[in-house]
């Protein structure tokens, strides 16, 4: 069986790895899409600490049902599914109170644990999704950073009406926006790259901001006339959007943080206490699959208008490498098996 084998930071290949065996309460597929998220990225160079090495990399998968456990009612072989890569523990404090997606032991598939961009894998029942017949394979694996995106945006209790200053115009911002739209938010995405702005713009998000162009803070204040952002997302993991997150932010706003910053950075932490923001971290996701698949079913997120390209498994490696050298080139790329 091959896969996509990272043997060390920096060298990926097809390499022939050993079928899996399915344990009872496990599913087993035939992978057929997977997506390449910045974090295989990340792990291809090295940079990402909680990456151990040989690795299969890839948590962004879809597939056909082979085999599924005994007592199984719902799913059959042959069926459509993504997987959900985050395989928590069950048993600690957060997944004690239905945080499974920061749960203490969590493994994420290409990460703690071997990645899902092999031709065949088992993963727990539980953590794996039917999908509606109308979504292409390559478009599926996008609704895995859909999910990252809708969780950042609940985590931020974001209502009908709010104005979401969006930092980062990535794909997770990118969604994050489309996700808020459909929620009757008000998206405003910040990010320095005109292009990313007019692919925001297409997708309907009215309003846009250059910071290295205008003055974003007063930008802001015009369109909120005032109040500025009940909500901010912050989707880039860069220092200055961070810091400026928490003036983009009301009084008595929400910040929440899903990019990952590369240090640790300086806060104004009296702001939080004057403005009594509520500031929370977003990890992963947390039952909201289901949900995601309906809204691309459903053509309420345009996934494809992120979609750079589609290469094949054998293309993998080198996509990887290229993504790597040149990531302004890539919104999003994924890989039919
Ligand atoms: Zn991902
Ligand atoms: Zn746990």
């Amino acid at each position: 069986m091959k896969s996509v084998l990272l043997s060390s930071p920096g060298k990926i290949q097809i390499s022939e790895a050993q079928y899996p065996v399915r344990k009872p309460n496990e599913v087993l597929l035939k992978v057929r899409s997977a997506g390449i998220c910045g974090s295989d990225i990340g792990a291809y160079k090295g940079v990402n600490p909680l990456v151990s090495y040989p690795r299969v990399i890839g948590h962004e998968i879809a597939g056909e049902v082979l085999e599924v456990p005994a007592e199984e009612t719902d799913l059959l072989p042959g069926d459509r599914v993504i997987i959900e890569p985050y395989v928590y523990c069950g048993e600690c404090y957060p997944c004690s109170i239905g945080h499974t997606n920061c749960c203490e032991n969590l493994t994420v598939r290409g990460v703690h644990i071997e990645g899902g961009m092999a031709e065949v894998i088992a993963h727990p029942r539980r953590l794996v999704h039917k999908v509606p017949n109308n979504i292409p394979w390559n478009l599926i694996p996008m609704a895995e950073p859909l999910v990252i995106s809708m969780h950042a945006v609940q985590q931020a209790d974001t209502q009908a009406g709010q104005h979401v200053v969006i930092t980062g115009a990535g794909q997770i911002g990118l969604l994050a926006a489309q996700y808020a739209l459909t929620l009757d938010a008000i998206p405003v995405i910040v990010d320095p790259v005109d292009e990313r702005l007019e692919l925001a713009r297409k997708l309907g998000v009215t309003h846009t901001i250059n910071p290295t162009v205008v003055d974003a803070v007063a930008e802001i204040k015009k369109i909120t006339h005032g109040r500025m952002a009940e909500v901010v997302i912050e989707a880039s993991g860069a220092a200055s959007a961070i810091r400026g997150a928490v003036d983009y932010v009301s009084y008595a706003g929400h910040i929440s943080l899903v990019g990952w910053p590369k240090n640790d950075i300086e806060l104004p932490t009296g702001l939080f206490t004057k403005k009594e923001l509520t500031v929370r971290g977003s990890r992963n996701s947390v039952g909201q699959f289901p949900e995601s698949l309906r809204l691309i079913s459903e053509g309420k997120v345009d996934v494809a208008s992120l979609l750079t390209k589609t290469v094949d498994m054998d293309e993998t490696p080198a996509m990887v490498s290229d993504i790597a050298e040149h990531p302004d080139r890539y919104l999003k790329v994924t890989c039919l098996f």
